[in-house]
């Protein structure tokens, strides 16, 4: 047993110096490096790998390789199988201090063969049945602060550190993708963090009504009620999913009203606020809204901007600030669309071993960001290139002619014609009433300012991109 361990390790180091060698480090650090290995059966080894992205990555680019290393290596392995397996982040140091040390060549007072620290950092898990696992990463730590979020944030904070119950229940509501569900499992990850001994209970509601069905099913109701009402804290998330399904709201209201007067807490989420949810029984709308409700709006562009230098930064990966700023302007939408197109261009890059330019991010995301696009308007773009150049939207019909302000006028007139359908007179009309001549005038001039400045050509050209559809 212990000489496999040993060997399962060291072939594992071998296969990793010799595709570093062949992918490079970058490339290496970044889609190998996240992977452990797990065991060797059937002729088959396996390697967990954290997240899906990462899995379907490193099968298509890396696998053959991997396997080609690793049957010369060791004759016996003929496939290799990447799981998914949930491990808290290998950026979380405490954690990575125990999957490292498990990796080191396995000795005989570490009676602990490798694969044992998956276990390890599930075992918490492993008490309560039914628990969802915690994603390794949505902590506090990788959570952007903005102004849409931090009154959630704080509330969020508040109960995971109080040590007497205040709010009670926390309800946490937004949109779609808004980070509703990483802050409910920061609060888990935090209380543990805490005190571990206090049981956490996190699920969906989704999941709470499928256990309280299977439960009536096998008949064994009791042992449902007792599980929930066991817990030290109790986390519903998505809760909007029970509207309409009356026993399980009934069984819901009891669990909810059994712990509140025990003086648990329970910390829930949903879309709606607690007046709006759909399909919800009066009483259970009414008492889910007596603690603190806290709300997500929408993100801004600076919370958009913070979150990709965030994101951008812990994958190791340097994109330019017109790649970050075009992207925060024009992913509007969620958090999780964000996320989803800085994976894609990254991914890009990578496979075409290229730098992300902004030529390159408007391809590989064509398709997002026509989803993200709403018809731009001359408003739009006389307040685009205000702030731009920093003059005052006012500007933009002023009679001041003075160059510092003309240009950024004549810019967004010439913009107007290029990104909107308006004629030249209704172009002039919107800024302060000018004649088609005029208009006809500063598009002449910026084309041949273009020509001749190479500056203030890509001025132009970044905010065009900046706001066509
Ligand atoms: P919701 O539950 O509200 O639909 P999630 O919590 O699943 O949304 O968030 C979607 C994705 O966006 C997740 O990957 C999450 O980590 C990320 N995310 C959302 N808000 C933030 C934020 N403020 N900072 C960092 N990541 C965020
Ligand atoms: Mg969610």
């Amino acid at each position: 047993m212990s000489d496999l361990s040993t060997s399962l390790d060291s072939q594992w180091e071998e296969i990793c110096t010799l595709l570093k060698a062949d992918i490079g480090d970058l490339y290496f650090k970044n889609w190998i490096k996240p992977l452990r290995v797990v065991d060797i059966e059937d002729n088959e080894a396996r390697l967990a790998v954290p997240t899906r992205f990462i899995r379907d990555w490193v099968s298509v680019h890396y696998l053959q390789k991997i396997q080609k290393h690793w049957s010369k290596i060791n004759p016996d392995v003929e496939t290799v199988d990447l799981i998914i397996l949930d491990f808290p982040s290998l950026k979380n140091e405490k954690t990575e201090a125990i999957i490292s040390e498990s990796i080191e060549p396995y000795t005989e007072e570490a009676q602990r063969p490798p694969q044992k620290t998956f276990i390890i950092s599930n075992e918490q898990d492993d008490k309560i049945q039914g628990m969802a696992a915690l994603d390794p990463r949505f902590t506090f730590e990788n959570f952007v602060v903005g102004k849409p979020n931090e009154l959630a944030y704080a509330a969020a904070q508040r109960v995971s550190d109080a040590k007497e119950v205040t709010f009670n229940p926390l309800f946490l509501y937004g949109g779609v993708g808004l980070g509703k569900t990483h802050l409910m499992h920061a609060i888990a990850w935090q209380i543990r963090r805490n005190n571990p001994n206090r049981r956490v209970l996190y699920l969906s509601a989704e999941k709470f009504m499928y256990q309280f069905i299977r439960s009536l099913r096998f008949k064994d109701t009791m042992a449902f009620k007792e599980q929930f009402r066991s817990v030290d804290v109790l986390m519903i998330d998505d809760v909007q999913f029970i509207g309409g399904k009356e026993s399980t709201q009934e069984e819901f209201f009891h669990t909810f009203n059994a712990l509140v007067d025990q003086n648990r807490q329970v910390i829930i989420s949903a879309d709606k606020s607690p007046s709006d949810l759909e399909g919800m029984e009066e009483r259970l709308k009414s008492r889910l809204g007596w603690g603190l409700v806290a709300d997500i709006h929408p993100t801004t562009y600076e919370l958009r901007l913070g979150i990709l230098q965030a994101k951008s930064e812990k994958m190791g990966y340097h994109i330019s600030e017109k790649v970050m700023e075009f992207l925060a302007h024009r992913i509007n939408s969620s958090v999780r669309e964000l996320e989803g197109a800085l994976n894609r261009i990254i991914a890009h890059s990578q496979l075409v071993g290229r730098e992300i330019t902004l030529e390159t991010t408007q391809d590989v995301l064509r398709d997002l960001l026509r989803a993200n696009d709403r018809r731009v308007t001359i408003e739009d773009i006389q307040r685009k290139v205000a702030e731009h150049y920093k003059i005052k939207m006012s500007d933009m019909s002023s009679s001041r002619r003075v160059r510092a302000i003309a240009r950024p006028r004549q810019v967004a007139m010439y913009l107007a014609k290029h990104l909107t359908d308006a004629s030249l007179p209704e172009i002039g009309r919107k800024f302060g009433g000018r004649d088609h001549t005029t208009v006809m005038h500063a598009i002449d001039k910026v084309d041949e300012l273009m020509a001749s400045d190479k500056n203030f050509s890509e001025d132009v050209v970044f905010l065009k991109r900046m706001m066509e559809a």
